[in-house]
């Protein structure tokens, strides 16, 4: 993938978000404040409306840096920090291996900012993950990714709003764990 390719999938999450809103957001209604929808959407637009050509770093970057200033919630700042952190180690043609490193420094970052561990409940338990299904599988499908977030719906939340929840936290896909499949199935999409 190169840089070209790497902003046409930073723009095309922006679609990806529009059509994911109310799912996002019904999963958030049920064990959070119901914004991650609306949340991940505007992110994705401001990114459409602001990212434009560079580097695979500077997109990258710039992309982390959006996320940041334009998600209000715990989202925001773990996804656009993990953003800005991927692209030290992008390369300017980011194949499968490369892919692997992001994703490790993607897991990572996540892990430090949001000190969280797996089966706590939330984006972690599909970032953490990723490596291992590029690892073991040479690509990352959407059903692959899918299965890790239905993984969640077991888990009891101990970190973010889902946390006040505790036990009724069951049930439910974490709406985190859900987001991070649409954000690492584009990344992952035709990288060999
Ligand atoms: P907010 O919870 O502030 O309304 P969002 O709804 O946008 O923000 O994001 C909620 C998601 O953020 C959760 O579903 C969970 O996956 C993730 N999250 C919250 N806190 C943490 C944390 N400490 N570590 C990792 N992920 C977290
Ligand atoms: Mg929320
Ligand atoms: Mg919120």
């Amino acid at each position: 993938m190169n840089a070209e390719k790497l902003l046409e999938k930073m723009h095309g999450l922006k679609s990806i978000f529009d059509e994911k809103e109310s799912e996002l957001t019904g999963l958030d209604r049920e064990i959070g404040d119901g914004d991650h929808g609306v949340n991940m959407k505007r992110g994705f637009s401001a990114v459409n409306d602001k990212v434009s050509a560079g580097s695979t770093q500077d997109i990258l970057k710039q992309t982390g840096m959006t996320l940041m200033s334009s998600i209000g919630g715990a989202s925001g700042p773990l996804y656009g920090f993990s953003f800005v952190k991927m692209s030290e180690v992008a390369k300017e043609e980011i194949d499968g291996e490369n892919l692997l490193e992001m994703l490790e420094v993607f897991d990572r970052t996540v892990a430090e900012k949001g000190k969280v561990e797996g089966g706590e409940k939330t984006m972690y338990d599909v970032i953490s993950k990723s490596a291992d299904l590029l690892r073991d599988k040479g690509s990352l499908s959407l059903e692959d990714l899918q299965q890790l977030a239905e993984e969640t719906k077991d888990m009891i939340a101990t970190k973010g709003r889902a946390a006040y929840f505790k036990e009724q936290s069951k049930g439910t896909i974490d709406p985190g764990a859900q987001s991070a499949v649409y954000i690492i199935h584009a990344l992952g999409e035709g990288v060999e």
